[in-house]
């Protein structure tokens, strides 16, 4: 099999999504997908990506993503190029896939469970969409648009109790964001410390036990602000807290931050390379190593930072918000990693734009998710996607490389 053309999609209603189609001499089609900064990565992926790539076997998914992710190619860094990289490596595990007629979390080496727990990350089918999140203050009139972000700010119990309707016994939240883009992260003040607590107070009060609490701080704050937060938190018995510092990649700041605190730390989404992983480990700064397949560099290396982690005695919980390719792509990783813990999912995505992007979604019912049972990652985008109005769809083949 060769690879004969890459091709990519960007649509003018989700501008921070790139999706990729690897096409090959015997009329496969592997999928993949990018989020954020993506007209580098789409640059990327037609200039030195294509170079490197057509004409070759998509077969050899490990070399290819040994190639993409080194050296010049890939410059081993958390870049546009490793997000290049990722989406590569997606589209080439469902290749591979398609062509051996098997679904992607055999071809690691077969599952050890059939569904993994899963929790609800309260954002809106709109987060996301652009290349900045939307920030939801607290206090004033309740939106007309109200979504489960917004619910959160001002309603969190209610939203509790909707998500236990609807079998989630975990959610994740984000009400301190506003300060620390008020103060860039240097300042937790009493205040703020107070109107953050609310929303996880009220769920405890109403619902006790019954919903596990987790708090996403977004890679925002400073080091002694965290630790104020954490702190604060400890009554309510977190799940964990997550991304607490604006350097995720400072190992000896996230460490600083889980020794003043009781409360496990999850993190490390926007990483991307396994040394960065291996330093947090050593010094013990993280409970829960949290990946995104995309942004990391593929499944390729998602699955050798799950196996990092195992070797700390540490579970993995992959991403989402990304987007349903590389979802339903966790899921599979999810499926097939012995210490996958959790799989993050967004329940706003899975009935809104994930549905209007891709043909099949991996089943999330009574708090669990499913992997796809079909070859491959198991989901194509959805017939027509290539041509909606305004989509940016470029190709290229040996015959057009530059
Ligand atoms: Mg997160």
């Amino acid at each position: 099999m060769r690879i004969t053309a890459i091709e990519t999609i960007r649509q003018p209603d989700r501008p921070a999504y790139l999706w990729l189609q690897v096409h090959t001499d015997q009329g496969l089609i592997g999928l993949g997908e990018a989020q954020r900064g993506i007209e580098a990565v789409d640059a990327i992926l037609h200039g030195p990506v294509a170079a490197a790539l057509l004409g070759d076997d998509p077969l050899d998914v490990e070399r290819h993503n040994q190639r993409l992710l080194g050296g010049y190619l890939g410059f081993n860094a958390s870049s546009a190029e490793t997000r290049a990289a990722g989406a590569v490596d997606l589209a080439l595990w469902d290749l591979l896939g398609q062509a051996l007629g098997q679904p992607v979390s055999r071809l690691l080496g077969g599952a050890v469970r059939d569904r993994i727990p899963t929790y609800n990350t309260c954002a809106g089918d709109g987060y996301n969409r652009q290349q900045d999140r939307r920030v939801v203050r607290p206090g004033g009139p309740v939106p007309a648009d109200m979504d489960d972000q917004a619910w959160f700010m001002h309603a969190a119990d209610e939203l509790a109790g909707s998500l236990l309707d609807d079998g989630f016994g975990g959610m994740k939240i984000w009400p301190f964001d506003p300060w620390a883009i008020d103060t860039g992260g240097t300042y937790a003040s009493a205040a703020a410390i107070r109107a953050g607590l609310e929303p996880f107070e009220r769920v405890r009060r109403v619902h006790g036990a019954a919903m596990e609490l987790l708090v996403e701080l977004h890679s925002l704050w400073s080091v002694p602000a965290a630790q104020r937060i954490c702190a604060a938190l400890e009554p309510l018995d977190p799940l964990w807290v997550e991304d607490p510092v604006r350097r995720m990649d400072d190992a000896a700041a996230v460490a600083a931050v889980a020794r003043a605190t009781r409360i496990p730390l999850a993190g490390g989404e926007t990483l991307a390379s396994r040394p960065l992983f291996r330093d947090l480990l050593t010094r013990d700064a993280l409970g829960t190593i949290i990946v995104d397949l995309g942004w990391c560099g593929g499944l390729s290396e998602a699955r050798r930072i799950a196996v990092l982690a195992d070797s700390w005695s540490r579970p993995v919980a992959p991403h989402d918000c990304s987007g349903p390719v590389c979802f339903a792509a966790s899921v599979h990783l999810a499926m097939h990693a012995p210490n996958a813990a959790f799989q993050e999912c967004v329940r706003a995505f899975l009935r809104g734009w994930y549905r209007d992007t891709v043909t099949d979604l991996p089943s999330v019912a009574g708090g669990f998710v499913h992997a796809l049972p079909g070859p491959g990652l198991g989901t194509r985008l959805l017939p027509g996607f290539i041509d909606r109005p305004g989509a940016i769809v470029r190709r290229t083949t040996l015959e057009t490389l530059k």
